[in-house]
């Protein structure tokens, strides 16, 4: 797994929370087969089949024992190894847990149970964007289109309410069983409220192949939501080609790529996919080293890439799409 990885580049910058030795170890010790919620009325939740793991949490399938109701169950140790990835989690939830659209994983609760934080989220059982790019090496454009277009929603509706995600990336795109997408991960979420917020941003953050240049930039004062809009054309980019546009040996020559703006689009025979000026242009836009410039979600939907001609957008997504290129009838 780990080579395909680090070709779609999603892993995190080395700075940023490590892999800890406890989550592998969580993922070893076999979780309760029940827990229960810490209230008189409490909720028992059996838990299932493991879903995935990430830097410091594991994920499990959770059955409500009342209706038998599935979620998807984050475990995350009480006793985290380093305050740091402590103070993040308390945030995550913090942001995670105000926010309700049809485009973000949705947050129910979270408890504790004996040594654990349990989250209890909405199950996406068809992986993520970031699997589906793997297997099926980049995505049609009527795919690009739908998933852009809900990604723009779900970004508006955050940006709206002052939250930058700040690691928007494939493998935080989950998938719904209809195949919407829905934004996860807040780990790095933040609330920037003012031009003082943003110059107090200045960790850097999110992942080497979708960081944007003011991010590296220690000298410009900071960032702001707009560092979200550069994941979006990094993101469109990755799903049209099948690798994102700054892919590189090493962290320092990505970001040395970053800065410099240096990307070229594939040789049409190279790909399997014709990928449109209107897509480049799309991409170029959110791809913009002076952040004000970068366009809104409002703009981004408004783009002629969303209706040209021959642009469709489908409605609904089978998905088999996961694997095979749909046939459009
Ligand atoms: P971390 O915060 O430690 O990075 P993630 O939130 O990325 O953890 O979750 C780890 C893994 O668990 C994901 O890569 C994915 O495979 C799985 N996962 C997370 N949330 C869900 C969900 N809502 N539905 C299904 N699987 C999920």
């Amino acid at each position: 797994k780990a080579p395909m990885d680090r070709k779609m580049g999603d892993k995190p910058a080395t700075t940023t929370a490590p892999k800890s030795s406890s989550a592998s170890k969580n993922h070893a010790d076999p979780p309760p087969s029940v827990v229960t919620e810490p209230e008189e009325d409490a909720e028992r939740y059996s838990i299932g089949g493991f879903l995935g793991k990430g830097g410091f949490a594991v994920c499990y399938e959770g059955t409500l024992a009342r209706n038998g109701r599935v979620f998807a169950m984050k475990v995350v140790k009480s006793q985290m190894p380093q305050k740091k990835m402590e103070e993040k989690f308390r945030t995550e939830l913090q942001i995670h847990s105000k926010m309700r659209h049809p485009f973000i994983v949705q947050f129910y609760r979270a408890f504790a149970f004996e040594q654990s934080t349990y989250v209890v989220l909405e199950l996406c059982p068809n992986g993520s964007v970031m699997d589906m790019v793997r297997k099926r090496r980049c995505l049609s454009l009527p795919e690009v289109r739908r998933f852009m277009i809900q990604l723009c929603a779900g970004v508006k509706y955050l940006h709206k309410r002052f939250v930058a995600h700040r690691d928007l990336k494939m493998g935080n795109l989950f998938l719904d069983r209809n195949m919407n997408i829905k934004i996860g991960d807040f780990g790095l979420a933040a609330m920037i409220l003012s031009d003082k917020d943003a110059k107090r941003r200045n960790t850097l953050c999110g992942t080497p192949n979708y960081i944007a240049p003011e991010v590296l930039d220690k000298s410009k004062g900071g960032h702001t939501q707009k560092v979200d809009i550069w994941s979006l054309g990094v993101i469109c980019f990755a799903m049209l080609t099948g690798y994102p546009p700054f892919q590189s040996k090493t962290q320092e020559e990505i970001y040395k790529k970053v800065r410099n703006l240096t990307y070229v689009w594939p040789k049409e025979s190279e790909n399997s996919n014709f990928i449109p000026d209107e897509a480049k242009d799309l991409v170029s836009a959110c791809l913009n080293l002076v952040d004000e410039e970068r366009p809104d979600p409002d703009d981004i939907v408004e783009h002629p890439f969303f209706n040209m001609y021959d642009g469709c957008i489908p409605r609904q997504l089978d998905p088999a799409c996961r694997f095979n290129k749909p046939i459009w009838l």
